[in-house]
């Protein structure tokens, strides 16, 4: 067991086989998304940090350069940092961390250029530097300093470069034990003790742990964070008591972060400083730096541990329609959605790199963040954990018909082979105003036109939700009995609906359907979303329902037709 700082030599050694393995053995970063990256055509990033004896800014970065890039979290600087992209004009107070660091900006640039002194660095750069001069690699790429932090005009630039920056890199450095710029990137040796244990039975919180005479080793992981098993049985341990061994490495504020999220996605190698120890990732394995961690995982075993891991990988190599949008929802977004963003309106930037990538592909129209051509798909998730509605604006200004309007929480989609149904809605038109030329970033405003089917039907509220169908295989409940409304009279149970928002009071709703399926009875079951009235010629979605109902009654009550959401 190692009990080192990852700041100490055996670990410097640690990251330095791995990537020489990885660039002299693996075919890493040579994968289908560098293949797709190249049909994109994005440019390298405009500027670099160059590490020589004097550290500065250079900008006329040439393709066969190496350099690291750094994933980590702003933290509460973030906060500051909108002072400094605020067009107010009264704003004119300097944010008190630029006092203190010298980050890139329209007046620190003509200086970095020439010379940055390390001190007036944050920490979290100041230990990446160190890192990137020791791995023997001459540059570094930092947001913070690479991109000018109070030009809008920079930021449309550069940000779009996202995903060829991070894959392109020789390394990516993640910082994923600290919390902000100025945290660090070693661990603190103090929290990584271990000490083996003789005894036969052992009892932590709700588990035994069985020796069977052999030293059974424990690592502390953090402060308060309890202890993990780790020896030859660790990894069963961990799977019965249905943890995932990878969030606790990791386990960290930055896999918490939407912003993170591409950044891992499309690196191409990855040098994870955790709390404990070095973690290497690359397109070909995960490898914790102590031997004795048995999980050393290879690329076939990967899923059981790290669904990102192989679908991230897998999911570009698709080249059917279907399936990519499949991979999207379920291993890009369920994974996205719930992560912390400070703005909402980051919540399409911050995955505009990968929506760029499944567009060189799918080649259709992006409508805050669904794909056009296959907008059934898309329209299909339930959020977990619905809240009644924020009293200041129903739906945060984000539409309603799209994931990001929800995306705080945790988010699902509904689980099938969408190649056996029927599609029964289309794509129309979108009308979309966005913040700036980026046709993947932030928006005002969207509105989506579908062409469908749909019926009236009566919702009603369910006191309790003991025994509701869950969507989809997910621990989400139904919230609402779902009823046809036959005559305008008779109601009969034609099943269930999840709402996007609690506290809504039973009513009638607009079922637009999204697709169905038929069986041999002619019994039709059909997903939809639940609208309301917007406005005399729009809608809102506020939920989604699954009925049930044979195929000519539905046929004699729907309406079709073009319905437009906001
Ligand atoms: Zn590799």
């Amino acid at each position: 067991l190692r009990q080192k700082n990852t700041a100490s030599l055996s670990s410097f050694a640690f990251a330095q086989e791995r990537i020489r393995e990885c660039l002299s053995i693996h075919d890493c970063g040579r994968s289908s998304i560098s293949r797709l990256l190249e049909i994109a055509r994005l440019d390298l990033p405009k500027r670099l940090l160059d590490l020589g004896d004097n550290i500065k800014l250079v900008d006329n970065v040439q393709s066969d350069w190496n350099y690291a890039a750094l994933s980590y979290c702003w933290g509460v600087y973030e906060l500051n940092a909108i002072n400094l992209k605020s067009n107010d004009t009264s704003a004119t107070t300097t944010p008190d961390f630029l006092k203190r660091f010298s980050l890139t900006t329209s007046s620190t640039i003509s200086k970095h250029m020439e010379n940055i002194p390390i001190e007036v660095l944050p920490k979290t750069i100041r230990d990446a530097i160190a890192i990137t001069r020791r791995l023997g690699i001459q540059y570094l790429w930092v947001d913070c300093l690479c991109i000018i932090q109070d030009s809008d005009i920079d930021w449309e630039i550069e940000s779009p470069k996202m995903g060829t920056i991070y894959h392109r890199a020789k390394v990516t450095i993640s910082v994923d034990r600290g919390d902000n710029m100025d945290s660090g990137c070693f661990n603190d040796s103090d929290n990584v003790r271990s000490f083996a244990a003789n005894q036969s039975l052992l009892k932590f919180g709700q588990h035994n742990f069985q020796s069977n005479g052999q030293a059974i080793y424990f690592r502390e992981y953090s402060k308060g964070e309890g202890i993990r098993v780790f020896n030859s049985t660790t990894v069963d341990l961990i799977k019965k008591s249905q943890e995932d061994p990878f969030n606790h490495a990791l386990g960290s504020r930055l896999e918490s972060r939407a912003w993170c999220f591409q950044e891992r996605v499309l690196s191409s190698r990855i040098l994870h400083y955790s709390m404990s120890q070095l973690y290497w990732e690359c397109d070909h394995c995960f490898e914790p730096e102590d031997p004795s961690l048995s999980f050393k995982v290879s690329k076939n075993g990967a899923s059981l541990y790290s669904p990102l891991f192989t679908s991230r990988r897998a999911s570009l190599e698709l080249t059917n329609n279907t399936d990519l949008i499949m991979t999207w929802c379920y291993h890009m977004l369920e994974d996205y959605c719930g992560r912390k963003v400070t703005f909402p309106s980051d919540r399409l930037p911050a995955i505009s790199s990968i929506a760029r990538l499944f567009n060189l592909q799918l080649q259709t129209e992006y409508v805050a963040g669904i794909f056009a051509s296959v907008v059934h798909v898309g329209l299909a998730w339930a959020a977990q954990n619905p809240q009644a509605p924020p009293d200041n604006a129903e739906q945060n200004g984000l539409p309603s018909f799209s994931w990001i309007s929800r995306a705080e929480n945790r988010i699902r989609w509904h689980r099938f082979n969408f190649r056996d149904r029927i599609n029964t809605c289309q794509f129309e038109n979108a009308e979309i105003s966005r913040r700036s030329q980026d046709l993947y970033g932030a928006i005002e405003t969207a509105k989506l036109t579908i062409r469908g089917r749909f019926i009236e039907i009566s919702l009603k509220v369910s006191p309790s939700q003991e025994g509701l169908p869950r969507w989809s295989g997910s621990d989400i409940a139904a919230t609402c009995l779902v009823s046809g409304i036959l005559d305008g009279e008779s109601q009969s149970r034609i099943g269930h609906a999840w709402l996007d928002f609690l506290g809504f009071e039973s009513q009638n709703a607009i079922f637009l359907e999204l697709y169905s399926e038929t069986d041999p009875s002619s019994l039709m079951r059909s997903i939809g979303i639940l609208l309301r009235p917007a406005s005399t010629t729009t809608y809102l979605r506020f939920g989604i329902a699954k009925v049930s109902m044979y195929a000519d009654e539905f046929e004699a009550q729907c309406g079709n037709g073009a319905i437009t959401i906001v």
